[in-house]
């Protein structure tokens, strides 16, 4: 089974935004969305065909869900192991299962970019307070611990800085197995959203620029302030990472930008087997958004234009209670306005956006 036909049901674990956002995308070319999540309230659940709200471990559950549609796909990339395995033996999984254990690990997963000859922070393994030790005589300070498991948006770090105390800063990680990276004296962030398709074909989008305040995504902004040398070579290490990986789908590869003299320098910092925030601005600022490319890969379709609409895109996260702005943005003409229905406001949780074309 290569191509499925509209009115296919494509089965999504996570009910968050970015599954929200997947259902609609996939509504408007007729295929239908059946959203798996433990999550009584999750967004997604409103605007999706059908809905199993169970434990990722459930495995009665997963069976069902499993036989009610064609294809799984995921909004995260913490899905179990097991949750996969038992899911494959029903239905494809696209991206394949693979990937998870490629990106659910920092290790593992910068093993496999420097193991295609792309560039990454150095790094140690670390297992206990003597490994870090070992580990910052080696890389240095500042440098940054990280988890290597579960991390998102700058939970799961810690800086060491010059004087702190290693035992300790390894104890606020509740001793878990951990990566020390070398700090990257970056001048930009930016990242990569890309599709393949079922058969290997292969679409960017133009390259973003990044912006995070308190360790969570700020603002995007399309096409990134860069020479083209190196928003061509970001593309090519994107596409690079998902040939190797055997990926179907979207891909969002996240990466810094090191100014060496005149010339600039990429340094990945990670891989997304998803749609990605930062991708968001593609709904209203290109020909096909990110949503719809990656119902279109996982369903075999052939993949849409990346083509951006305008000079630039900007997008704004709504975070917490800017999101109680609404009236004023909705009063704003060009600016457009995404609301994820989440029931309720918490500082750092995201509410929404907003993108701004430039002609
Ligand atoms: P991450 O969870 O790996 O995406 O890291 C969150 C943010 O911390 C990044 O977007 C950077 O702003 C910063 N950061 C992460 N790793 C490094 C590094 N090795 N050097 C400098 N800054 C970093």
């Amino acid at each position: 089974m290569t191509r499925l036909s509209p009115g296919a049901t494509i089965g999504v674990l996570g009910g968050g935004q970015l599954a929200r956002m997947m259902a609609q995308a996939g509504a408007r070319l007729g295929l239908k969305t059946h959203v798996f999540s433990p999550v009584a309230d999750d967004p997604a659940f409103d605007v999706c065909a059908a809905r199993t709200q169970a434990d990722f471990l459930d495995e009665a559950a997963l069976a069902a869900f499993a036989e009610a549609v064609d294809v799984v796909t995921y909004e995260f990339e913490n899905v179990p192991a097991r949750t996969a395995e038992v899911l494959e033996a029903h239905r494809p999984v696209r991206p394949n299962p693979r990937v998870l254990a490629l990106t659910q690990d920092r290790l593992v997963e910068k093993q496999f970019i420097r193991g295609l000859g792309l560039s990454t922070a150095e790094f140690a393994d670390v297992r206990d307070p003597q490994t870090l030790a070992d580990a910052v005589a080696a890389l240095g300070r500042p440098s940054i611990l990280k988890t290597r498991r579960f991390g998102y948006d700058g939970k799961g770090q810690a800086r060491i800085a010059d004087g702190g105390d290693l035992a300790q800063t390894f104890a606020a990680l509740d001793g878990a197995p951990c990566i020390l990276e070398g700090f990257v004296p970056f001048t930009k962030e930016i990242s990569i959203v890309a599709a393949r398709g079922i058969d290997g074909e292969f679409r960017a989008y133009d390259v973003c620029e990044n912006v995070h305040e308190h360790h969570i995504l700020a603002t995007t902004t399309a096409p990134a302030a860069i020479s083209a040398a190196t928003a061509a070579a970001a593309v090519e290490a994107t596409r690079r990472i998902a040939e190797a990986a055997e990926y179907v789908g979207v891909i969002a590869v996240e990466m810094f930008v090191v100014r060496k003299d005149e010339t600039e320098e990429l340094v990945i910092n990670e891989i997304a087997p998803r749609v990605h925030n930062s991708g968001h601005w593609t709904l209203d600022g290109a020909e096909t958004s990110q949503f719809e490319q990656h119902m279109r890969a996982v369903a075999g379709w052939p993949l849409g234009s990346t083509q951006r609409h305008g000079v630039s895109v900007t997008m704004r996260n709504l975070i917490g209670h800017d999101a109680d702005r609404w009236p004023q943005l909705l009063s704003e003409d060009g600016t457009c306005l995404h609301l994820y229905g989440k029931k309720e406001t918490r500082d750092g949780r995201k509410m929404g956006h907003v993108t701004r074309i430039q002609r």
